[in-house]
């Protein structure tokens, strides 16, 4: 059975293994924005569904605050099964699912606003490692399909759970992301 791109019953790479479900993309494919996690944890793994445990929850509070829901954006992982213990994706495991299926999702999506939760996603997306605190905040251009694309790169929000001084910047980034794709308008700079 497939979802969209992604093959639910995928045995390329070995996060199959030990994976209870895969965890397609999900949400609204018109909205202009894809938020893009590094892979899916234990509740996503159980439930087949991405951003659905404690990391999840907050960016939908979030989300709530600038008046835009779940259901207005769209929402993937770099690999859509769970790694074991939530250990990183390797590289070749992000290779093999993205371009199995994150790329041709994006591609048919073509979102003009792409906002990457955490390092492992902006790097992934800028194709060269970096330090988190040189990333984030910032906007960079990535060409997506051949298609010009405004990158935002966010905190993970698993990141403010753990350090409550990081949500202030991640607010920002997403306020950042969803203003480019046209759906709040940031508050003007003081
Ligand atoms: N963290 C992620 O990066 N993705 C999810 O789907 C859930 C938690």
């Amino acid at each position: 059975m497939t979802c969209g791109r992604t093959d639910l019953s995928c045995t390329k790479c070995r996060l199959s293994e030990k994976r209870t479900r895969v965890v397609p993309g999900i949400g609204s494919r018109r909205s202009g924005i894809v938020f893009i996690g590094e892979a899916p944890g234990k509740d996503e793994d159980l439930k087949g569904k991405p951003f659905v445990g404690r990391s999840g929850k907050l960016l939908d509070l979030v989300l709530e605050e600038m008046g835009v829901r779940r259901t207005h954006i769209y929402v993937s992982n770099l690999v859509m099964c769970r790694p074991p213990n939530n250990r990183r994706p390797r590289k070749d495991e992000i290779r093999t699912c993205t371009s199995l299926y994150l790329e041709p999702d994006l591609a048919d999506i073509s979102p003009r606003v792409v906002c990457a939760l955490g390092q492992t996603v902006a790097e992934h997306f800028l194709g060269q490692k970096r330090k988190m605190k040189e990333m984030v905040g910032r906007e960079f251009e990535l060409s997506l399909a051949g298609r010009k694309t405004r990158l935002f790169v966010a905190y993970h929000p698993a990141a403010c759970l753990y350090q409550r001084k990081n949500l202030a910047k991640f607010k920002d980034s997403v306020r950042s992301g969803l203003d480019a794709a046209g759906l709040v308008q940031s508050p003007p700079l003081r």
